[in-house]
Order: C-alpha cells, then structure tokens, then sequence
C-alpha cells in the first residue's frame, strides 16, 4: 500500500531527502507549519504516518472557530486562539475550505449561572475579544430563537465561527506543496539518529525510508510523546480525552443559527450545539479520559447523555434526526499547548497538548514555530515567487444549472451524481482521486460523498469502483482509511 505515498497532490515531486526542516505529523498543527516555512527560500518535508492528511484528531473534533473567552491570557494557548481566530478571512480568501463567522452563545438557563457568564465576558474583554456582547434573556433569545424559554441571559461572541476542519488541512497542504513542501504518507517515524558532525537528523520510517533535516518539528498529536522519545528529547505523557458526538441530518428543524454552548465546567466547555458549516447539526462533546489512544468507539450512555444535555438548550432536538455518532480524541498534556524549542535535544522543537483551541489557534501555531526556528537559527529568506491561492474547486452541489450544464458539457462526469444525499457528483470523486485520496474516508473528507443520511449506504461500492478505475488498486486493497482497514473481504469473492 506504500505505492502511493508521496503522490498526494503533487503526482511527481522530485525529492532527495535533505530537508532544511521536518515536521512530524500532518494535522491541522503540522499543516499550518508547513504552509508557513513554504514562504522561505528553505527545503521543508512533512512525514505522516498516516495513509492522508488530517486523519489524526484534526479529523473529528466540533469545527469551531472559538471565541477567545473561554481562558485567561496568561496562557499561550489562548494568546494563539485570539491571534488564530483572526487570521481565518484571509486564509479563507486564500484557500479553498468551508467558513462561516456565525458567532458563538453561551446560553444561562439559571440565575446563578449569570455570574460565570460574567466571568467569561470579563475575560473576553481582557483577551482583546471584538464585539463581545453580555446579553439579557430578551437578546439571546432574539440571537438564537430556537433556545430553551428557559434561558436567563447568556454571553455573544460575534467573531465565532464554524469550519470544516479536514478541508482546512487539505487546502494548507495543497498550498505548502504547491510552494515546494514535499509530503510523505505512511511514513511512521520509527527512530532518529543524531549526525553530530553534519549538524543533521537522519529520521527513518517503520518501513525503512530515511530522509535527513537540520531541524525536526513534533506536531504528532496524541503520540508527541513517543516521538519526543525517539529523538531523546523531553519525557512526558500525552493523555487521551474522548468526546463522543450525535451528528443530526440536514433536515432537522432544531438546527441553530449560532453555535450554541451552555455555560462551562471547571473540566470541559460542556455539550454544544453545532451548526455545521455545511448544514448538519453536531450535538456533544463529551469529555472522558481514554486509555487507548486508538478506542474511537462510542457507547450508548454517553450518547443519551448528550441528546438529554443538548435538548435543555435546544428543545425540538430529536433523535429521529440523528444519522451517526462518531468519537474523537483531545491530546491532553497539560492547561497549556506545549511548543518549545526542547532543551534536551538539538534542534527538535516540541508542539505537543495541543487540544481545544487547536484548531482555532492552528494559523498562529504556523506563525509562532516560523519565529521560535528562526530563534533557533533557521535562515529564513522570503521567496520571491510564494503564491498564497489554491484553486476554489466547483462543487456541484453549490452550481447553479446552468454552471453545471456547462461543466456536463466539458466532463459528463460532472452530471453523473453518485453521492445523492450530499449531491457529488462522479467527476468530484476523480478529482479527489487524482489529488491523492485513495481511502473512503480521504474521499468522504474531500467531497462529503458518504457524510449524508445514508452515510455511504448507496455510493459507496460505486466510489470503490472509481478509485479502482483511477489508481490501479484491485478490490482487496481498497481500504477506509490505509494500513489494515480492508473494506472488502477477499474470501467473499
Ligand atoms: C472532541 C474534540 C473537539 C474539539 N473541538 C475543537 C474545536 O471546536 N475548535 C478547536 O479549535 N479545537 C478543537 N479541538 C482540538 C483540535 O481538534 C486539536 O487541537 C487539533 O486537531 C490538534 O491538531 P494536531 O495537528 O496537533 O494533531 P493531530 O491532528 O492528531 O495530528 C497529529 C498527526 O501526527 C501523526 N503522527 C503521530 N505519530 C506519528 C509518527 N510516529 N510518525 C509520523 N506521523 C505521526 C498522526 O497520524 C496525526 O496525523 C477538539 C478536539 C477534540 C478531540
């Protein structure tokens, strides 16, 4: 299966494995650094052990864009959510990914909770937060009508917003490779030795690759601390923190206009309601510690537990809206992101525990690494050529008739849908193919072929097909998301 892992985006990069800089992991973390050192005039590789991008905790998490009022300044992580948050307009204008500012309620459905409310806004107004907004009952039911009669008053974050988060990773990577930043998949790194005369790390892959770099950034998300281990560095343990979610159809009539957060605990933001950018409804997270930092699984008392928690703030919440509930991972180390030069080993920079606000902070975390390895003495020169836009790729489910009659008429692909509960159409599929998506899950993150009502009941053998026809792959090895995850069983025939 390693036939395909440099061809993501860029089907014939020309690489000789010497690298100014390596980033371990491609999250949302390990994207936005590389599309930042792809300014510079430096040679920068990504190693994924991952069979694509995002497939880490950067895939399932609520996709918000947060506020900034959740945590005092005094730690980095909310300077970086603050920063992040507005960077997301030009990135948007930039890129090719899902974004809405919608804006963020926090909804009080007691008195007594007023008075963290407060707190909150006090500390959104420390932390430089625009637009912060106290509300009465009157206001934050005029803002979100489809809240509880309950609600007492509550909190508005206006610069909140919602994205989709692996459509953010691919479009940054697309960008880095497309400015010369060479990513490897199923590229687990495995060991690293020091050449101490030549100033270089040489990083080798469980499966015997090695490429050599004068720096090594450790965004592995859950597993940083294993990495941190392989090159000597600091020792410190990552803790798994689940968060199951209910994902509800298009068509339910309890989909806010905001998203929706109740007032928070001393350990968790607590379940929301989450309008997605694309117009389904999450319901969770929870927020339980996991010992295995593989158990994606879901359980039927905590999904109760969210339905229950999301319909005190949204009451016409219904389970027969509900069509799936998935789990993600938060890689907890400590209250803070760790991102530091390690004082152990040299030239490895630590950007471990990156947790909510990852994603929100993600842009400033690019910004903030670019400055800590040009501290560490990473010559950094501008390119003269760096071009910041990716492609905005059409959609057929956003075309007008017409465009799509006009895209039918160049490719019939385009007029063949194969996903109908999220209207993609077969030419999509290529597309995402060709740009190196070879699993169903790459395809489904890519398009949404699969994210629908039936979730991949009808289309799914017909996007088996298509990436058969595309790369070469015979059934057997078609997999859901690379490595073991066969979806067919060769015994079946
Ligand atoms: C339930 C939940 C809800 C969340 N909601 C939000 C939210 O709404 N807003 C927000 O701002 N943040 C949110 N977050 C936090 C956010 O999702 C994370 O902070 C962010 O995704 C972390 O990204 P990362 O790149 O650091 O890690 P990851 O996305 O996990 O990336 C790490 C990568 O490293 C790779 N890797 C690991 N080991 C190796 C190795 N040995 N060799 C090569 N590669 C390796 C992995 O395969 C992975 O792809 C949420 C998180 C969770 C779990």
């Amino acid at each position: 299966m390693g036939r395909f892992f440099l061809s993501n985006y860029n089907p014939t990069p020309e690489k000789t494995g010497n690298y100014d800089v390596a980033i371990i992991g491609c999250g949302v973390s390990g994207a936005n650094i590389a599309r930042r050192l792809s300014v510079y005039t430096i040679k920068t590789a990504i190693l994924e052990k991952g069979s694509d991008v995002s497939f880490g905790t950067s895939k399932a998490n609520s996709g918000i864009i947060h506020g900034g009022f959740h945590h005092n300044k005094k730690y980095l992580k909310t300077r970086l959510e603050v920063r992040g948050n507005l960077m997301f307009d030009q990135l948007r204008r930039e890129l090719d990914f899902p974004f809405k500012r919608c804006g963020i309620i926090v909804a009080a459905l007691h008195e007594d909770e007023m008075k963290s409310v407060e707190h909150l806004y006090m500390q959104g107004v420390e932390n430089g937060v625009i637009g912060i907004e106290l509300c009465s009952r009157d206001r934050i039911l005029e803002l979100e009508p489809k809240l509880s009669p309950d609600a007492v008053g509550g909190l508005y974050a206006p610069g909140g917003g919602m994205i989709e988060p692996y459509r953010f990773v691919f479009a940054l990577v697309e960008s880095a490779m497309k400015n010369g930043v060479d990513l490897y998949t199923n590229y687990k790194v495995q060991t690293a030795e020091r050449d101490i005369s030549a100033g270089l790390w040489q990083v080798q892959s469980a499966d015997g690759r090695q490429i050599k770099a004068r720096y090594v950034v450790n965004a592995a998300g859950l597993f940083a601390d294993e990495v941190s281990r392989i090159f000597k560095g600091e020792e410190f343990s990552i803790k798994a923190r689940k968060g199951e979610y209910f994902l509800l159809d298009k068509q339910t009539k309890a989909r806010p206009e905001r998203v929706v957060f109740p007032v928070p605990t001393a350990v968790s933001k607590g379940m929301l309601v989450i309008p997605t950018v694309e117009g389904t409804v999450l319901v969770g997270p929870t927020a339980d510690p996991a010992e295995d930092k593989t158990d994606y699984s879901t359980t039927s008392e905590r999904l109760e537990q969210i339905l229950d928690s999301g319909k005190t703030m949204i009451p016409s919440l219904s389970r027969n809206d509900v069509i799936t509930n998935f789990a993600g991972l938060r890689p907890y180390l400590e209250e803070d992101f760790y991102i530091s030069p390690s004082k152990k080993t040299p030239a490895f920079l630590q950007v471990a525990g990156i947790q909510s606000p990852g994603l929100t902070a993600s842009p400033a975390i690019g910004e903030y690494v670019k400055d800590l390895l040009k501290s560490m003495g990473l010559n950094l020169t501008e390119k003269p050529n760096w071009n910041p836009f990716v492609e905005e790729r059409p959609r057929a489910r956003t075309l007008s008739s017409l465009e799509l009659d006009k895209l039918i008429d160049a490719d019939p692909g385009w007029g063949n849908i194969v996903c109908r509960c999220e209207n993609v159409s077969e030419a999509e599929i290529i597309q995402a193919v060709r740009l190196g998506h070879h699993t169903l899950d790459g395809i489904k993150y890519f398009t949404r072929a699969q994210m629908g009502r039936c979730q991949g009941g009808f289309c799914t053998y017909k996007i088996i097909k298509l990436i058969m026809q595309e790369t070469g792959l015979s059934w057997g090895e078609i997999t859901k998301h690379g490595g073991e995850s066969y979806v067919l069983k060769a015994e079946l025939g």
